[in-house]
């Protein structure tokens, strides 16, 4: 333990953020790292209880309870505490892949379970994470670890987001040939072309990738698997394959107006945004002097706030239907669960410094889009939504007469959610499917309806988290390895 008076002594101090106001006149990083000495006093607060659940990593009340790939994070707070920052990676490495990432962008489901958190702050877990990464990295003493041996097996990989890369990674480190094909011109999933720069900078992940590549492991870009190669060419090629492609479709809102000009699903505009960024080229979807309305919340729907901000747009709204969570924890929401409360995301903070308020309207639905006569978006109107009042067979909330309004808006973007992977993939490889139209294979042998084919990540557990990615990627390459070591036994 590190001190044992320590969560007594030190209060949390959080990572810090670059100054709203500022920040959005770039699209750098907005995190800055809180200091050595301050963190050795935060790795102290850890009070290595007798049973800690930050690392447990389990659902309870279908919400994330702990670190979901089990980071040894007691060991590592304490090995922080007393200056060992080698040791600290060498222990963070061995359940984190990517912890450069974790580090920025996981929502932090370990300091919700956090003991010292039933009654003060929690430890500061995700800021030592990333801490300790990033030192390793100014350090150089996250290298190229190419396998020793080779086993001769072939192992494709469909899909490079997190789940694709760190079973690429497990496998390519078991001695297995890992190819990984991915239908973008660049890879990365979502940590390259979903979460904007300034809470992931492109140059993290590749500094990644680069060390990847080193490592042997091959990519194909620009390969749309299932189309520009067949399932069945990829299977005679391959002793094994891994899909890994993420849950991509979008859900839409089917209500009078959708195809007027303006109207866009979030991921649109912004793989279309980092995109242009990186290649220098001009916005294809452009909020600059726009009127902005975001429908839908989490982390896309606050991505497009801080993208369009940064664009220069000249006002942003939030639309979300569900009601305003509580400042608190709820009653029905005891610790160690996943705290549901009233959070200010970066986005927001920037919304409010830029032009004063929370971009945020709760309990609103909208029902029609509005254009001119060019079918150009000029507006939207919503109803106020009561959650408390069912409409039984048709909705779990009931729309209040009278409280109709129309918003202008020029921009709409669309982060309502995804419905699993394309159903033109599912059939390619003729997968079986469950109720949530993701690819069916269970969290103990990940393997799907075809025998050799594995699937891992938010394309067989829905839309979810990064860090469980990882999880998936890593799980499902300890039993893609078994099948392949047993083909030959
Ligand atoms: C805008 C946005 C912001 C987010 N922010 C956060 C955050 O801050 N923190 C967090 O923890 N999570 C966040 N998430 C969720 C997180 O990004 C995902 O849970 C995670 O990326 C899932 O990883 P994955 O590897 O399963 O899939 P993905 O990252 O979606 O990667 C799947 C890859 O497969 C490729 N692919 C699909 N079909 C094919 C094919 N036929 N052939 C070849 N390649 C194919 C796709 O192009 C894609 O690159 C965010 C999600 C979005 C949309
Ligand atoms: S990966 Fe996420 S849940 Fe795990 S220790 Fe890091 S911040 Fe916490």
């Amino acid at each position: 333990m590190g001190k044992p008076t320590g969560f007594m002594e030190f209060e949390r101090v959080n990572t810090g953020n670059r100054a709203p106001a500022k920040r959005v006149g770039d699209w750098n990083e907005f995190l800055v790292q809180i200091n050595d000495d301050n963190l050795k006093d935060q790795g102290a607060r850890c009070m290595n209880c007798g049973v800690p659940f930050c690392h447990t990593g389990q659902n309870i009340g279908r919400m994330t309870a702990g670190c979901p790939v089990n980071n040894l994070i007691p060991e590592w707070n304490h090995l922080i505490y007393e200056g060992k920052w080698k040791e600290a990676i060498e222990r963070l490495h061995s359940t984190n892949n990517f912890p450069e990432f974790t580090g920025r962008v996981c929502p932090a489901p370990c300091e919700g379970s956090c003991v010292l958190g039933i009654n003060e702050d929690p430890v500061t877990i995700k800021s030592i994470e990333r801490s300790i990464v990033d030192r390793a990295f100014d350090e150089g003493w996250v290298t190229a670890r190419i396998p020793l041996q080779r086993t001769g097996k072939t192992v494709a990989i469909i899909g490079s987001g997190p789940a694709g890369l760190a079973c690429a990674d497990m496998l390519n480190q078991k001695g297995h040939q890992v190819t990984v094909f991915e239908r973008d011109d660049r890879i990365g999933g979502l940590l390259m072309y979903g979460i904007p720069n300034m809470k992931l900078d492109k140059k993290i992940v590749d500094r990644r990738l680069e060390l990847l590549k080193q490592e042997g492991i091959m990519f194909k870009t620009s390969v749309n698997v299932g189309r520009d190669i067949t399932a069945e060419q990829i299977k005679k090629d391959f002793d094994s394959v891994v899909v890994c492609v993420g849950a991509t479709v979008p859900r839409d809102l089917k209500i009078p107006g959708r195809s007027a000009k303006g109207v866009h699903f979030a991921m649109d505009y912004l793989r279309g945004a980092t995109s242009s960024l990186l290649s220098e080229n001009e916005f294809e979807i452009d909020a600059k002097g726009k009127n902005v309305v975001v429908i839908g919340g989490g982390d896309t729907g606050n991505d497009c706030i801080g993208t369009a901000i940064r664009q220069g747009c000249k006002g942003v709204t939030n639309l979300e239907i569900v009601t305003q969570p509580p400042e608190g924890r709820a009653a029905s929401n005891p610790w160690p669960q996943w705290p549901l409360i009233y959070r200010t995301d970066y986005g927001h903070a920037e919304a409010a410094a830029k032009f004063g308020d929370d971009p945020r309207t709760f309990a609103v639905e909208t029902v029609e889009f509005i254009g001119d006569a060019d079918w150009n978006l000029t507006g939207l109107k919503t109803i106020e939504v009561d959650w408390s009042k069912p409409r039984p067979g048709s909705a779990p909330f009931s729309q209040l007469e009278g409280t109709e309004k129309v918003l202008e808006a020029d921009l709409v973007f669309l982060a309502l959610g995804f419905l699993g992977p394309g159903p033109d993939f599912v059939e390619a490889f003729g997968l079986q499917t469950d109720q949530r139209s993701n690819i069916s294979a269970n969290m103990t042998d990940f393997e799907t309806s075809v025998p050799g084919v594995f699937a891992a990540g938010d394309c067989r557990r829905g839309q979810s988290l990064i860090v469980w990615a990882i999880r998936e990627g890593r799980d499902a390459a300890e039993v893609c390895h078994d099948y392949l070591m047993a083909v030959d036994a």
